[in-house]
């Protein structure tokens, strides 16, 4: 409680720019090397001054929430643009060297264009749309257009001859008419893999420190996912916690274009280190585990609702506030406003989503291993929660009101172990799978793999004094 009080006055004497401001300004110095992708792997260093400490930052533990909801803003609106430049781009460079350039014309796709759209405004007709989409070959891309991509086509006196829709900066779609009709093809260009490994020390926030050590707030967002159920990244992060990742990025003629996946990290939280390994199972699917091959999440989350303060505790001897007599309270209630989305613990089964008594609008769930949840109190349901339905851990199944017996907007949550009800604070949490003991072995050398490069790659940023290093692989 004190801590949310704290964070409270904080958000109020600084506003939410003003907070961004300081924690970006709180850098005192970053130096990168980076061994960027030229075909001769020539080191190049790159030294990057931001501005020096004006002053301590005040309590930003709390104010990264605000901090990371406004990045996160910004970087979806960048990352728009960006996309929209990168097809511009795309199209200009991939089509500067076709010849003879005079026949060729660009239309960009606008919003709520289908492409007879597109093929009006380039002067053409609806059958020269099904001449297209009759064409040899694989047409589907054109069912996603989408606006800021370009079509080029090449139009003559005979008509429509030859067109070109740039999908993506590494896929345009070109098709040719030759005499039984249009060929299409899909031409991709290669993107070449790079590991790169970057550390850095928390000062203020995650997201400031992993912007100084050169990750995106998105990859820093997919770091604290991976210790989503070990670290309350909200409440339990401390001035000197400290993270080591290596991750991929993938580049086009010596530039990045996109980033992959987080191949192994570690975080240290208040002097406790926790490592994840990312491992592909041999069905596909790829997961982190802790060295050991424990599943880095649990099965169950600890909480339905984020940031809620609880209310009431499972007591199986409390007078009722309500009905004022001795009964049992068999849940946990979360205060939260009405409409604070509710999200299923673990992965389940409706088994009843309706009206039940002093529940009101209830939710419960079937999970694996006998367990059963329930979410009382609702406002409403989710879209497509009844019975019947699967929900996944962490989907929202419903938003937070006050129907049937209770004296404000609150979640009561139950849970239930072969139908004993338990306190859902400090139930033990099943684990999500272990690794298979037939792919054991097989992880079990990647791990080790793993844990050296993030001892060797801390070493040589030791020795550098960097902050990250990119490695062709
Ligand atoms: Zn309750």
């Amino acid at each position: 409680m004190a801590e949310l009080n704290r964070a409270q006055t904080v958000t109020q004497t600084y506003p939410r720019k003003h907070l961004l401001a300081a924690a970006l300004c709180s850098a005192a110095m970053v130096v990168a090397l980076t061994l960027l992708p030229s075909p001769d792997a020539t080191a190049t260093k790159t030294i990057r001054l931001d501005s020096p400490v004006v002053s301590a930052v005040p309590t930003l533990l709390e104010a990264t929430r605000d901090i990371m909801a406004e990045m996160e803003e910004k970087s979806a609106i960048q990352e728009q643009q960006a996309a929209e430049d990168l097809a511009t781009e795309a199209a200009d460079s991939a089509l500067s060297a076709v010849e003879p350039q005079e026949f060729w014309q660009t239309q960009t796709v606008r919003s709520g264009d289908t492409l007879s759209h597109v093929f009006k405004r380039a002067g053409l007709n609806g059958q020269d749309v099904q001449d297209v989409l009759d064409a040899k070959g694989d047409v589907s891309a054109f069912k996603k257009i989408h606006p800021g991509q370009q079509l080029r086509f090449d139009i003559r006196d005979a008509g429509l001859t030859a067109l070109e829709y740039v999908i993506s900066r590494t896929e345009s779609l070109k098709l040719e008419k030759k005499e039984d009709g249009f060929h299409a093809s899909v031409q991709t260009q290669e993107l070449v893999p790079y590991t790169s490994y970057a550390e850095g020390s928390i000062k203020s926030s995650l997201f400031v420190s992993g912007r100084k050590a050169g990750l995106s707030n998105s990859m820093t967002m997919e770091l604290a996912n991976i210790f989503a159920w070990d670290v309350d990244f909200a409440l339990d992060i401390r001035n000197g916690d400290s993270f080591k990742v290596i991750y991929r990025q993938f580049y086009l003629n010596g530039e990045k274009v996109k980033e992959g996946e987080i191949l192994a990290a570690q975080f240290t939280n208040q002097g406790k280190t926790h490592t994840a390994i990312r491992y592909e199972t041999d069905d596909g699917n790829a997961e982190y585990y802790t060295p050991n091959g424990e599943s880095m999440h649990k099965a169950f989350l600890r909480s339905p609702v984020d940031f809620a303060r609880i209310s009431s505790h499972f007591n199986l001897a409390r007078k009722h506030p309500v009905l004022h007599t001795i009964r049992a309270h068999k849940g946990t209630d979360y205060a939260a406003s009405r409409g604070t989305p509710i999200k299923a613990t673990g992965d389940g089964k409706v088994v009843f989503a309706g009206w039940k008594g002093g529940y009101g609008r209830v939710v419960i769930l079937q999970h694996a291993q006998g367990i059963q949840t329930l979410y009382g109190h609702m406002n409403g349901f989710a879209r497509n929660v009844r019975a019947g339905s699967r929900v996944n851990q962490g989907q929202v199944i419903g938003y937070v009101g006050n129907t049937g017996l209770a004296t404000g907007p609150h979640l009561h949550y139950e849970f239930y172990v072969n139908g004993s009800v338990r306190n859902p604070v400090t139930v033990k949490l099943p684990q999500a799978n272990p690794i298979a003991a037939a792919e054991k072995a097989e992880f079990s050398a990647l791990a080790s793999q793993m844990q050296s490069q993030l001892a060797t790659y801390a070493a040589t940023i030791r020795s550098e004094n960097v902050a990250r290093v990119d490695v062709n692989e």
